[in-house]
Formats: structure tokens, sequence, C-alpha cells
């Protein structure tokens, strides 16, 4: 089993946190906050930043990458991503990361962190080289999926009955095309390496929990072109159209900003 929760999401800063329930392997995916709010939000949950395992780097952008040079630095913490995405920190406000701290992988590969098997996927988005993953354990997996601009057969193969998934329902169509961000950037955003919207995102919930998926974070909630409440019904709704009920039929948590969220054990 796992302890998983969402540390802080969307793009002032995402982290999550992961823990195998009774075996020592702990990991956070991102760290995109600075290392000391990161410190802060691990102590809300009674987690300490001292026993971090890991730190799995989707893609170098700063909401993302912000507080992982201090981490690694401060805790002696192994980082593993893409080789692409190590090319690309580098040239990020990132500090010194000392080489025997860096592990890096080919998406698609899989590598084993203590008693757990972690599988790398490609997804598209506008970065170097942005991976999801997948955390597995002999009690089932959790799969982290944000900042993807399109969801592919490939990437649903990979996330596909997983027990919990971070799922990105960044953005309400009507928002962001309505609202005040330039048409270029509108058209990123919207476009197959930006992000995903919450259209999207529940379309995505109800093949999962057909997959046998019953818990579902949503995570990198747009702040200007989305709320909680939005994100949230389009889900619902999407879902009751089918027949499940929230809370009954699957677990669905938005993981909110700036604050840790509820943690989960799975
Ligand atoms: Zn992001
Ligand atoms: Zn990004």
């Amino acid at each position: 089993m796992f302890r998983i929760c969402s540390l802080f999401s969307g793009s002032s800063g995402n982290s999550t946190f992961i823990r195998m329930v009774n075996k020592p392997v702990s990991l956070l995916i991102d760290a995109g906050m600075s290392g000391k709010r990161i410190q802060a939000a691990m102590s809300l949950i009674g987690e300490d930043c001292a026993s971090i395992d890991a730190i799995l780097l989707t893609h170098e952008h700063i909401d993302h990458m912000a507080g992982i040079g201090v981490l690694v630095r401060r805790y002696k913490v192994p980082l593993y991503l893409s080789r692409i995405t190590w090319d690309a920190l580098q040239r990020m406000p990132v500090g010194v990361v000392p080489d025997e701290l860096v592990n890096v992988f080919e998406p698609g590969d899989d590598f084993c962190i203590g008693d757990v098997s972690v599988k790398s996927f490609s997804v598209s988005h506008d970065s170097a080289d942005c991976v999801g993953y997948s955390i597995r354990s002999e009690s089932g997996s959790v799969s982290f999926l944000t900042d993807i601009g399109e969801m592919t057969p490939d990437v649903m193969a990979e996330i596909s009955g997983s027990s919990a998934i971070f799922l990105e329902s960044n953005y309400d169509r009507n928002m962001l095309f309505e609202g005040p961000y330039p048409w270029p950037l509108k058209r990123r955003i919207d476009g197959s390496r930006g992000h995903l919207s919450n259209e999207d995102c529940a379309q995505t919930v109800g093949l999962l929990l057909e997959s046998g998926t019953e818990n579902f974070i949503l995570s990198h909630l747009s702040a200007e072109n989305n709320t909680p409440d939005i994100a949230y019904s389009t889900t619902v709704s999407h879902m009751s159209a089918n027949g499940a009920r929230p809370g009954k039929d699957y677990k669905l948590q938005i993981a909110p900003r700036h604050i840790p969220g509820d943690p989960w054990v799975i």
C-alpha cells in the first residue's frame, strides 16, 4: 500500500509525495517549490524530507524543478530524470547537483528504488523530454500524469489499471478562449503539446474507471482558466452520465494549489 499526497499543484509549483506503507521507500515526484516550502509541507502531513529516497523529475519547467537543487544538496537525495531533461535542467537555475546523485534514463525505461519499481513513459508537452511515471508495487500502482497536451493510446496503456492517479485537469475551454490570454498562448495551452482540459480529463477518468482505477486526484489546475468547482463538476457530470457516483464508485480529490491535499492510503 502507498500513502500519497499532493504537496503543491498548479503553475505556481508542483510536488507530490508517495511513500510505501510499512516499507522504507519515500519518493517525491517533482519539486517545483522552494526547498523551504516543501520541507514545511512535508511536516504538515507528518513526513520528513530526510527520509526521501529519490526525487523523480517529470520535466525541466520551473514549476516542477524550482526546489530540486536545494533538496538534492541538503538531503543528498538521488535525482532521477531523463537524459535529455538532465541536459535541459543544467540550463535552468538549479545550482550544483553532484554527479553521483544524478540518475538518467531514457523514457520508457523502468528501474527500482527499494521495493518499488518505477516505469517512465513519454508524454506530449512543450518541454525537452517530458515523462509521466507509474510507481508499482506488489499491492498496486500510482500514476503521475500532469503537463500533457493530449492523451494517446500509448499513455493510456501505461496508466490503465492504476490504483490511483494524479491527473492533470488544467483548464476549462470556455474560460480559456473567452479569457484575457493572448491568442498564441491560448493555442499553446490548448495544443497537443500544452495541457489537458477538464473535458479531456473527464473522458480519461471515465476510461480509467473502466480499467479498474478508483482513486483520482485532479491536478495542475490553472489559476486563470479554471476553478476547483468547475474541474470537479466537469468530471463528476461526465461520470454521472455513465452511471458512476463519486464517493461510491470512485474517489475524487482536487489537489489544492498552495497547501497539501488530504493524504490517502491506497
Ligand atoms: Zn507544469
Ligand atoms: Zn510544463
